[in-house]
């Protein structure tokens, strides 16, 4: 689904380089739940900047279903990011002024190709999905950190991505709550056969990968499938 060839990023401080990503070559492979781990500084959030198209590599190529993401112009990218993915931060990111509700329309509004029937429809669905659609009339403060990561795990939803990125969504949350948020990953893998790439550096969150992608140092220091998943 996509393949990504030899990937570096540099990051040029005055005189200092520094290697993020050193060369990293993996194929993400539709449907599965994939977890990039590694040490913290080992380049996960570097990776998947590149993969959401949220910064440009220095070299190397990704090509998702045919289309080379480098040969891209803003204006596509815009589109793609808006069309075919989906992302969940560590601070979960939700506009505080906006309601539960409002959050998780906004993707949605943001494309041409909604009507305001199916956006009402696509985010009761994705609300009740998560358990919320009781609080969609609430402001984010006025939910729990773990609430407020399966909102923002909503409004990653909504439009229906082809891929799901997230970066250490459970770093701010406590055990309990990390395993509501990877439960409902889990689950929206398995039902909507959602293709999830997350970033996680805890160990316990490995049961729930399909496949594991280390990284050390901007390389890939192994790459297997997960034996106790699934
Ligand atoms: P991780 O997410 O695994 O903790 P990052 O991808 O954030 O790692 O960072 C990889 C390396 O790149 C680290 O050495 C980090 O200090 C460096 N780095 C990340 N972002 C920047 C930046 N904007 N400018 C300079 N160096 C950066
Ligand atoms: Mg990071």
């Amino acid at each position: 689904m996509i393949e990504i060839s030899e990937l570096r990023r540099i990051y040029r401080m005055g005189d200092v380089e520094v290697k993020a990503l050193d060369g990293v070559t993996i194929d993400i492979i539709k449907g599965e739940f994939l977890g990039i781990m590694g040490a913290s500084g080992s380049g996960k959030t570097t990776l998947l900047h590149l993969l959401g198209l949220l910064d440009d590599p220095t070299t190397g190529r990704i090509v998702i279903e045919g289309t080379d993401l480098c040969n891209l112009t803003d204006y596509e990218k815009t589109m793609f990011r808006l069309y075919k993915f989906g992302y969940v931060f560590q601070d979960y990111a939700l506009v505080p002024d906006l309601t539960v509700m409002e959050n998780v329309s906004l993707p949605a509004m943001l494309r041409k190709d909604r009507d305001d029937q199916k956006i009402l429809d696509d985010s009761h669905d994705i609300l009740k999905k998560i358990g919320l659609f009781d609080r969609r009339d609430h402001l984010p403060r006025e939910l729990s950190g773990g609430q407020q990561q399966r909102v923002s795990i909503a409004r990653a939803m909504v439009n229906k991505p082809d891929i799901l990125f997230a970066d250490e969504p459970c770093a701010n949350l406590d055990s309990e709550n990390s395993r509501m948020v990877l439960d409902l990953f889990r689950e929206i893998n398995e039902e909507m056969k959602q293709t999830i790439v997350m970033v996680s550096h805890e160990p316990w969150h490995q049961e729930y990968f399909h496949r594991i992608v280390k990284l050390g140092d901007g390389k890939v220091i192994s790459d297997e499938i997960n034996g106790h998943g699934k």
